[in-house]
């Protein structure tokens, strides 16, 4: 069981910004910006490269999750950046898909 399939069980605690029925969305333990969330799904979809067609579903609703999470974190107006990391080279370390949000202050091109 990784750590995010904990927080979706409540097992460990994480501060939550929204829940959506098949998503939840919580704050980065380790921010690297003002705000930065994290927005995975509840069922297990270990990585973006590793998504079934019949993700598409969720795949679709975890990107209007990220729509919610910046306008309730105040970042919709003032710009913010969705990133997801894949494998090594990406930089991936807990294996449940979840996509960044970063918002906050300017955010560097390219990034590092
Ligand atoms: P990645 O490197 O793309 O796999 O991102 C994993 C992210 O999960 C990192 O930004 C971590 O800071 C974050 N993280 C790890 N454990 C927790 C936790 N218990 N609560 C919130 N965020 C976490």
């Amino acid at each position: 069981m990784t750590i995010f399939e904990k927080i979706i069980a409540r097992e460990i605690p994480a501060k939550i910004v929204a829940e959506g029925e098949t998503w939840l969305a919580f704050h980065d333990i380790s921010p690297q910006a003002p705000v930065h969330v994290l927005v995975i799904p509840k069922k297990l979809i270990t990585r973006v490269g590793a998504a079934d067609p019949e993700d598409a579903a969720i795949l679709g609703t975890l990107l209007l999750a990220v729509q919610e999470v910046a306008q309730k974190t105040g970042i919709l107006e003032t710009g913010f950046r969705v990133i997801i990391n894949h494998g090594r080279d990406g930089g991936e370390t807990v294996p449940h898909l979840h996509i960044h949000v970063l918002g906050g202050r300017p955010l560097g091109w390219p990034p590092g």
